[in-house]
This record gives structure tokens, C-alpha cells and sequence, in this order.
């Protein structure tokens, strides 16, 4: 059955009790009708039959006694006797009333008789003798029909006065029943109609507790109605709606359990500390390790989480978010220098940070992942080669110095005369001792700068001097390519507050790679000019330049550019850097491949030192 049908149907006792009202009202209506036309059938033609006789009787009289005063004229009462008559008989049929029937005999006999005197009034030859029936019989024969007349009258009026008293108590009565009836139906209709829509909208209720369960979370929550309505039909469209949700929850929600899980162990899985921030800064997740290690607690409120962590980790993992949020960038560390000591269960371990940029939806970056990679091991191992090639090459000094001092006193013939052509062996085997010992001395001060270890007396030194005594060093070795070195102090150059033996290796391993890599009888400048706070010195050769590929690798541990004549180890850059940074000053390197290179490095002047 249609909702709509339903409907109509609960408000059918409503429409039943005013049917009912409107039978009742009807029906009383009708009988209170019936009663008043009771009154006029019944006593109303009564009434006026004995009016009416009184009246014809009454003309009949005048008559009678016109007559009597000599107007010798018709008597002319025949109109009134016959209406007379016919109101008589009338009243005898219509004998309602108890006594009425008596009553309207007697005025029929005593009309009976006064017609009959009458007629002898009439028939009477002289006036004298019509006087004498007049006073005699005429007269009382008169009040006789008068008197029944008045009879029949009051008997009618007392019935119309006691009918009418009734009826009126019936309109009473009957208005008590409409009343009663009318309370009595609505009450019902009310009752019936309020029950039958109540049941009609408890489905209703049905599906509305089921859409609220389902809206709280309770994705089991459905709307059992049978039936072909309306409302089963929007149940049967909610428990279908519900359905998929509930398989899309379960897909979906299983899906993102079991990765977040498969993650979890990923990471859980790692030896590393993992740490996982927000945007804010606050701790979004962690590995065991990150846990155990740095102390994080992730599961605590903001601000607590990081109680028990180094302050040094703190402002790591801090600069490592800002990082990655501002560059939208991963974080990549340059070397192990970037490495963090931390103490851990009673061992100092090194970790070397990286930082990964997390994206959210919007392509926002809404936190980083960041990483502390164990490097311990390494670093021991590090360290364990470096003072193995530091002994090495410590170890390999003093005998290599003998053995130039030996080929030395050979060759210059200082213990016995030479062929010309052992002193070209000899010669040679003391280049190639000379630059064994450069490959040693390179080695040695890697070690000491690796490790940190770079020593420095530094003084206020002018640079000229520092300029003249590398130009005095590589004198020989300029001559003999017939390269020229020309120095240029500008006027007004501060002194430097620097290590002069150490700034010497710097200039050593610049200059020698000038002439090394100039064509022969070229020119090479070294300038000192003030830079700031600081002096800067150049160095700048007319040789073939350094093609623009190679120049960020330069300053690298063991770099060559490709092709180079062999001789280096690629260390000498990498030693100069370490000490112009132990120095506090830069280095840097302008090259463009056929016009030349220079190298330019910058020292504080001794006024700042
Ligand atoms: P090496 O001891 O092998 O010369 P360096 O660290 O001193 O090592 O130099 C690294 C590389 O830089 C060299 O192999 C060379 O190719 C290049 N280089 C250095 N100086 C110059 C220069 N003045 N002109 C051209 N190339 C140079």
C-alpha cells in the first residue's frame, strides 16, 4: 500500500466520528421537526376549528338578533352555517387529544340543536313569537355551542403549551446527546487517527535511529521494514548505501591499516634512527632505534616528547625541518665532518643526518623524515686508515730523506767520479725521490687535516714576504721551464695574520701547479691586494685553464682532472683548502679552458686577528 493511502486511511476514524456527529445532529434535527409539526397537525387545526365555529356561531347571532330588531331581511346565516358545519367536520377527524373526541361530540349535539331552533327562529310568523324563542331557546342553545366550542379550544391550547414544554425539554436533551456525541467522536477519531499515524510513522523512526547509528559510526547499522511503501524503500536505498560503504570502509580503511603497518615495520626494520616531524616540529612518528637511541618519546604530549633528548639532537632535527620545508629539497650531508657524537647506552656512536621532504595533498611540504645514518663503523675505520697511512707515511720520511741525501752526494760526484750516463740515471732517481717525498709530506698533512689536527702559530706576517720566499722556493724550478713570476703587492695591503710555514704549502701547491701546467716562457702573477677584512692573494698562470665541468671537483680529496700529466695525487688542492679553512679565510678558483687559470685564496688581515 502507497504512503500516500496510509495516510488517508489514518485520518479515516476522524472523518467516521464526524459522519457519526452529522447522523446524530440529523436525527435529532428530525425529531425536534417532527415534535413541532406534531403541535400543528395535531392541535393547530384544532384551534382553529373552534375559532372558526365561534366565529360563524358568533355572525350566525348577529343575525339572529338583526331579525329580531324587524329588518325583515334574509337572514342570510346560511354561509356561516355551512362553513360552520365543515369546520365541525373537520375537527372530527382530526381528534388528537384525550377528551377531545368528548368534547367535539358535545359541540356537535349542541350545534345540532341550535340549528334546529334556529330553524324554528326562522320559521316563526310574528316577531313576538321569534323574541320569545330567542330568549328562550335561541339564546341559551347559543352559549351552549359557545361553551363546547371553548371547550374543544382550551383543551388544544393545553396541548400545545404541554408539547411545546416538551419539545422543548427534548431540544435540551438532544443538545446534551450532540454534545456527547460530538466529545465522543472526536475523542475516538482522535485516538483512532493519533494510533494509526503513530504506526504508520514508526518505520520512520526505524530508518532515522538506523541513518543515526550509521552517522555515529557504526557501520553495522541498518533499517529492517518490509512492505512495498515509501518508507520501505528509502530503507531498502539506505541498507544499500550502507553496504557499499561499509565494503569501501573495509577495503579502504584495510588497506591503509596494513600499509601503515608494512610501513612501520619498513622503517622499524632499519638499524638507523628514523624521525618523522610535522610542518611544526612535533614528532609524527619513530623507529625503535630513534626511540632507543635519541630517547624520543612520539607517544607523549607536544612538548614532551623530546624531554629526554640531547640538546644537540633537538637543534639538528630543528635545522634539518627548517631546511627541508624552506627548500622544499632533501637534505644530503657533505661529508662525515657534518657527523653527530652521541652518547648511547655508555658508547659514543656517529650518526650523519639526511632529511627527506614529505608532501602533502596539496603538494605543500607538511613535514620531513629525517634519518641519522649510523656511520660509527666507518668513522672508526676512517680513522684506523688515516693513522695507518699517517704511520706509513711518517715511517717512510726518514729513509726517503737518506736516500735523496745518498743520490744527491752521488750525483754531484761527491764520492767518486760518474759516467755521463749514471749521472743521468742518478739524476733522474732524485726527481722521481723528490716527488715521493712530495707524495709523502701531501699524505702526512691530509692525515693531519682529516683528522683535524692543523696546528697554528700564526703571526702578523706582511704578504710581500710571504709572496718573495714562495717566488725564492720554486725559483729553480721556473728557470727551468723559463716561465717568469711576477709579484704585485697593491699599496696599502694589510698583513695577514696566518701560519707562515702552513700558508707556504699554499702557495707551494699553487705556484708548482703554475708552472707545472704553463707553457714554457709563459708569465705567472701572484697579487696580494686587501679584501675587506681580510687579504686576498691570487695566483694566475697563462696555461691551458680547467674546463668549467671540472672546476667543483677540484678542491676534492684525490682530484685530477682527466688527462693530466701523471706526477700528482690530486691532494695538493684538497691540503690547500684545509689550510686556508683552518685559517678561517676561502679559496676558489677562476678558470675558463684556453685563457688561463687563478686560483685566489683569502687570509684575515692581522688587524681583525
Ligand atoms: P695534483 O697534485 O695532482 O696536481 P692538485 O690537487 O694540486 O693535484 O690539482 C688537482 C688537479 O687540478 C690537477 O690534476 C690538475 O689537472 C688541475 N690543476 C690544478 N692547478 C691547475 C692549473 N694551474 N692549471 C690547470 N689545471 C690545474
Amino acid at each position: 500500500m502507497k504512503l500516500r493511502t496510509k495516510l488517508i486511511l489514518a485520518q479515516s476514524p476522524l472523518a467516521v466520528a464526524l459522519a457519526l456527529v452529522g447522523v446524530v445532529s440529523g436525527t435529532v434535527t428530525t425529531r425536534l421537526g417532527e415534535q413541532t409539526g406534531h403541535i400543528l397537525a395535531d392541535n393547530y387545526r384544532s384551534v382553529l376549528a373552534a375559532q372558526r365555529t365561534k366565529e360563524s356561531l358568533e355572525r350566525i347571532d348577529s343575525h339572529a338578533l338583526l331579525v329580531l330588531a324587524g329588518h325583515q331581511a334574509e337572514l342570510g346565516a346560511g354561509r356561516y352555517r355551512t362553513e360552520l358545519d365543515n369546520e365541525l367536520r373537520a375537527q372530527e377527524k382530526n381528534i388528537t387529544e384525550s377528551g377531545e373526541a368528548n368534547a367535539t361530540a358535545r359541540l356537535t349535539s349542541s350545534w345540532t340543536t341550535y340549528k334546529e331552533v334556529l330553524d324554528r327562529f326562522e320559521a316563526a310568523p310574528s316577531v313576538a313569537e321569534r323574541d320569545q324563542i330567542y330568549r328562550r331557546d335561541l339564546g341559551p342553545a347559543f352559549q351552549q355551542v359557545k361553551r363546547g366550542a371553548d371547550d374543544l379550544l382550551a383543551i388544544n391550547q393545553d396541548a400545545m403549551s404541554r408539547k411545546s414544554e416538551e419539545a422543548q425539554r427534548s431540544a435540551e436533551r438532544f443538545k446534551h446527546l450532540v454534545t456527547a456525541a460530538v466529545i465522543l467522536a472526536a475523542l475516538f477519531g482522535l485516538a483512532a487517527s493519533g494510533t494509526l499515524t503513530a504506526r504508520l510513522l514508526r518505520p520512520l523512526g526505524v530508518v532515522g535511529a538506523a541513518v543515526r547509528r550509521f552517522g555515529a559510526g557504526d557501520v553495522k547499522a541498518r533499517a529492517y521494514l518490509q512492505g512495498p511503501d515509501e518508507i520501505a524503500q528509502l530503507a531498502a536505498e539506505f541498507n544499500a548505501m550502507a553496504d557499499h560503504l561499509e565494503r569501501y570502509r573495509a577495503s579502504s580503511l584495510g588497506d591503509l591499516v596494513r600499509a601503515q603497518q608494512a610501513a612501520q615495520a619498513a622503517i622499524d626494520g632499519l638499524p638507523d634512527p628514523v624521525v618523522i616531524l610535522d610542518a611544526e616540529g612535533k614528532v609524527q612518528g619513530v623507529n625503535e632505534a630513534a626511540g632507543s637511541v635519541l630517547r624520543i618519546d612520539a607517544d607523549a604530549p607536544a612538548g614532551q616528547q623530546f624531554k629526554d633528548v640531547d640538546i644537540a639532537v633537538q637543534a639538528l632535527l630543528d635545522r634539518l625541518r627548517a631546511h627541508v620545508i624552506a627548500s622544499r629539497a632533501p637534505y644530503v650531508p657533505a661529508g662525515f665532518e657534518e657527523a653527530l657524537r652521541i652518547e648511547t647506552m655508555g658508547a659514543e656512536r656517529m650518526f650523519l643526518p639526511r632529511a627527506t621532504p614529505m608532501y602533502g595533498e596539496a603538494g605543500i611540504v607538511g613535514g620531513a623524515a629525517v634519518v641519522l645514518q649510523d656511520i660509527t663503523r666507518l668513522f672508526q675505520f676512517d680513522e684506523l686508515k688515516n693513522n695507518l697511512v699517517a704511520t706509513v707515511a711518517h715511517e717512510f720520511r726518514t729513509p726517503l730523506t737518506s736516500l735523496r741525501m745518498a743520490i744527491d752526494l752521488c750525483a754531484e760526484q761527491s764520492v767518486g767520479p760518474l759516467t755521463a750516463k749514471q749521472q743521468g740515471l742518478l739524476f733522474a732517481a732524485r726527481d722521481d725521490c723528490e716527488r715521493l717525498q712530495a707524495i709523502v709530506d701531501d699524505v702526512l698533512n691530509l692525515s693531519r687535516i682529516e683528522s683535524g689536527r692543523i696546528d697554528l702559530n700564526k703571526l702578523a706576517v706582511q704578504p710581500a714576504d710571504l709572496i718573495d720566499q714562495a717566488i725564492d722556493v720554486h725559483r729553480g724550478s721556473a728557470e727551468q721551464k723559463q716561465v717568469t713570476i711576477h709579484a704585485e703587492i697593491s699599496t696599502g695591503c694589510p698583513e695577514v695574520f696566518a701560519d707562515p710555514d702552513r700558508l707556504q704549502l699554499v702557495f707551494t701547491n699553487l705556484l708548482s701547479n703554475a708552472i707545472r701546467y704553463s707553457p714554457e716562457g709563459a708569465d705567472i702573477t701572484m697579487q696580494a691586494r686587501a679584501n675587506g677584512h681580510s687579504v686576498r692573494f691570487d695566483v694566475s698562470d697563462r696555461g691551458a685553464g680547467i674546463p668549467v665541468e671540472h672546476q667543483a671537483g677540484l678542491f676534492e680529496k684525490f682530484f685530477r682532472v682527466p688527462g693530466s700529466p701523471a706526477g700528482g695525487a690530486g691532494l695538493g688542492l684538497f691540503i690547500a683548502r684545509g689550510i686556508v679553512q683552518a685559517h678561517g679565510g676561502e679559496i676558489g678558483v677562476l678558470a675558463s679552458a684556453g685563457s688561463g687559470t687563478t686560483f685566489w685564496f683569502t687570509v684575515p688581515a692581522a688587524s681583525d686577528g
